[in-house]
C-alpha cells in the first residue's frame, strides 16, 4: 500500500514536471515553483467526496507543497492519531462533522494556531475562536419529504416530528451516525436534556422502520412509499439529483426539501472542518492549506461539486442549492454541539433509538 503510494506520488511529480516543461507558456506556475516539492503536508481525512482530491492537487500545483492524504473513518483516524502520539505524520485532521473536531480538541490532539487568512469572512459560530479547528464547508440537516404524502404547511420544526401525527412516517438513520448525534446535540442546546429525551422517544415512536442505511437510503425509502419524510443532510439530495444512478435521480426528483425551525432558532447547521494536530511541525504549511480552502475559488468548488454551502459569504451556490431558497440557520456556536455529543449518545440509548 505504502509502496504503491510512493510510486504514485513519484509518478505524479514526474508528470507535473513533464507538463510544466512541455507547456510552460500555458501555465501560470513557474518552473522554479514546481522544480521540487520542498514541503510536504500530511492530511488525515474522513471526507469521502471526490472533489477533495481535485482541491488538494490544485493546492500542490499553486503552493508547491505536496499533500499526502490518508482517508479513513473519523473514529479510526482519531484512534490512530492518539496511538501514533508525537510520532504521527499527520499535520491536519479534516472531518465531516463538528462532533469529531470537538472530540479531537478535547482529547488534546489539536494545537491552537493563528487564525488563517480568510477566516475573518467566516461567521464566528463556524470555527473555534481559540484556533483549534475551522469550518471549511457548511451543511444543514433538514427534512426531505414526498409532497404527495406531506403538505408543506404540516411541517414546522424538528420538535414537531415527535408528535403522534407523524407515526410511522419518518425515515432516519441510526444513533451511531455523527450527523444525528450533532442534530440531537443542537436540540439539547436549545431545549435542555429532558425535552431532548422526550424528543428522542417521540421520533422513535414515529419511525417507519428501525434505523438503517445512510442518508440517501432514507430518501429512497421515502420514494419507495414506505415513509413520508426523511431527516438528511442537504447535499445528499443534490448528489442524488445529479447521480449516475437513474433510481437516485428519479427518487431525488420526486422530493421536496424543508428547512425546519424557521420561526425559531433556524435549521441545524454542521460543518466539515479542519484542525492542525498538536504533533505537527508544519504549522505554516498547514495554515496555508486552510487559508487556501477558504478562498472563494475553493469554496465555490465545494459548493458546485458537492452541493455544500460555502462558509464564506458571497460565493455562488450550485443552482439547485440556490433553488432551495434562503433559510435561517441555527447559529449556536458549534463547539457547543461537540460538547453535547456524549449526552446526545446517552439520550439516544435511553430513548431507544437504534
Ligand atoms: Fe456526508
Amino acid at each position: 500500500m505504502l509502496n504503491n503510494r510512493l510510486f504514485i506520488n513519484g509518478f505524479s511529480l514526474f508528470f507535473v514536471g513533464l507538463l510544466v516543461t512541455s507547456c510552460f507558456s500555458d501555465s501560470e506556475v513557474s518552473k522554479e515553483e514546481v522544480a521540487d516539492f520542498e514541503e510536504v503536508i500530511n492530511i488525515y481525512s474522513d471526507r469521502h467526496y471526490p472533489i477533495d482530491d481535485t482541491i488538494y492537487k490544485r493546492f500542490e500545483e499553486t503552493h508547491n507543497i505536496k499533500v499526502n492524504l490518508v482517508k479513513g473513518k473519523s473514529e479510526d483516524l482519531l484512534a490512530r492519531i492518539e496511538k501514533e502520539g508525537d510520532a504521527t505524520k499527520a499535520d491536519l485532521l479534516i472531518t465531516a462533522d463538528v462532533g469529531r473536531l470537538y472530540q479531537a480538541k478535547s482529547a488534546d490532539l489539536f494545537q491552537a494556531v493563528k487564525h488563517p487568512e480568510g477566516i475573518d469572512k467566516v461567521n464566528n459560530y463556524l470555527y473555534d475562536q481559540e484556533g483549534y479547528w475551522f469550518g471549511i464547508t457548511k451543511r444543514a440537516r433538514v427534512i426531505v419529504y414526498d409532497p404527495e404524502k406531506v403538505n408543506e404547511e404540516e411541517l414546522t420544526s424538528y420538535e414537531d416530528l415527535a408528535n403522534p401525527e407523524w407515526k410511522g412516517r419518518i425515515a432516519v438513520r441510526s444513533k451511531g451516525n455523527i450527523y444525528n448525534q450533532s442534530l440531537l446535540a443542537s436540540i439539547i442546546s436549545a431545549n435542555g436534556e429532558d425535552a431532548a429525551l422526550e424528543w428522542v422517544k417521540g421520533v422513535v415512536n414515529n419511525m417507519a422502520r428501525p434505523p438503517k442505511g445512510n442518508d440517501r437510503d432514507q430518501i429512497k425509502f421515502v420514494y419507495a412509499g414506505k415513509a413520508d419524510l426523511a431527516i438528511v443532510n442537504t447535499y445528499y439530495l443534490g448528489k442524488m439529483l445529479f447521480s449516475d444512478d437513474p433510481v437516485e435521480r428519479v427518487a431525488g426528483g420526486e422530493m421536496e426539501i424543508f428547512f425546519p425551525n424557521q420561526e425559531g432558532r433556524g435549521a441545524h447547521i454542521n460543518v466539515s472542518g479542519v484542525g492542525v494536530l498538536k504533533a505537527s511541525e508544519n504549522v505554516e504549511a498547514a495554515r496555508k492549506l486552510i487559508a487556501y480552502l477558504l478562498t472563494p475559488e475553493i469554496q465555490e468548488l465545494y459548493a458546485q461539486a458537492n452541493f455544500e454551502f460555502p462558509v464564506v459569504d458571497g460565493v455562488e451556490l450550485h443552482e439547485t442549492v440556490e433553488s432551495w431558497g434562503e433559510f435561517k440557520e441555527d447559529t449556536v456556536q458549534l463547539n457547543k454541539i461537540g460538547e453535547n455529543n456524549t449526552l446526545a449518545i446517552k439520550l439516544f440509548d435511553k430513548g431507544g433509538w437504534k
